[in-house]
């Protein structure tokens, strides 16, 4: 979005090889952490998520309680040798701003109204970053919520869509992220349709919006078929006596 000067479509097809309407490979992995209530490892492309989630806990300070709901918390960090540039360790505006939303995100699908009192704490690490971070952060998140067996009305997929050389184009990459005309990050419940994340860094027309939030509906559908799949083939392990 801020530099230009790349060519960034070549012969029809995205500098990495992938058509315009094509997702990065992904990868995804149920309870990879011994420690936390629910985890999940989350990759798309290059960027490489982990979630940790704990909780239902009691809330501390108690202070911030809720008498009625559970106080669902996030926070993203981006490893500073998650990208080609250190990045300085510790919270900075955007990592601030990305916890926020991804928050917002996830909050509407959790039953919070059953745990009052307490926390559910959300911890996210970027180990590698290749933009389309914070989704890839929500998708780990939503599993790792489900594998800590916290009720929730359905699972969050989520997925960037954005224009680069005047196309429309699924799942944008850091290169077409940084030289790209719009990047527009969202989230959704893919079985009600419900948008629960919603940003957009640049510009759209009317007509290239709705595609793009076809594309990205159509993407989080897979998304979640994977998200999905992972959790039954956990979970059907341990019922089935295999491996914890
Ligand atoms: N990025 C970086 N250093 C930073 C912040 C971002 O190299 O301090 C890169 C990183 O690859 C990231 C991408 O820029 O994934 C796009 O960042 P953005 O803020 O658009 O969020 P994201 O697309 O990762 O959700």
């Amino acid at each position: 979005m801020k530099e230009e000067g790349i060519e960034l479509i070549k012969d029809g097809k995205r500098l990495d090889g992938r058509g315009f309407e094509e997702l990065r490979p992904m990868k995804i992995e149920v309870g990879v952490l011994k420690r936390a209530d629910g985890s999940c490892y989350f990759e798309i492309g290059n960027n490489k998520a982990l979630a940790a989630v704990y909780g239902p806990r009691e809330m501390h300070p108690r202070h911030l309680q809720n008498a009625k709901t559970a106080v669902v918390t996030y926070r993203y960090n981006m490893a500073p040798f998650s990208v080609d540039d250190r990045k300085r360790p510790g919270p900075d505006r955007r990592s601030v701003e990305i916890s926020k939303v991804s928050r917002d995100a996830l909050d509407p699908v959790i039953l919070t109204e059953y745990y009052p009192k307490t926390a559910i704490d959300i911890y996210v690490e970027l180990l590698q970053s290749d933009a389309g971070t914070r989704t890839a952060g929500i998708n780990a998140a939503s599993v790792a919520l489900a594998d800590a067996g916290i009720p929730m009305r359905d699972i969050v997929s989520s997925v960037a869509v954005g224009k680069i050389d005047g196309e429309v184009v699924l799942d944008l990459n850091a290169a077409e992220d940084n030289h790209g005309e719009a990047d527009m990050p969202m989230a959704m419940v893919t079985r009600t349709g419900t948008i629960t994340m919603l940003q957009m860094d640049g510009r759209l027309t009317k007509d290239e919006f709705e595609r793009g939030l076809k594309l990205a509906t159509n993407a989080c559908r897979e998304i979640y078929e994977l998200q999905r799949t992972a959790l039954i083939e956990k979970y059907s392990e341990s019922v089935g006596g295999g491996e914890e």
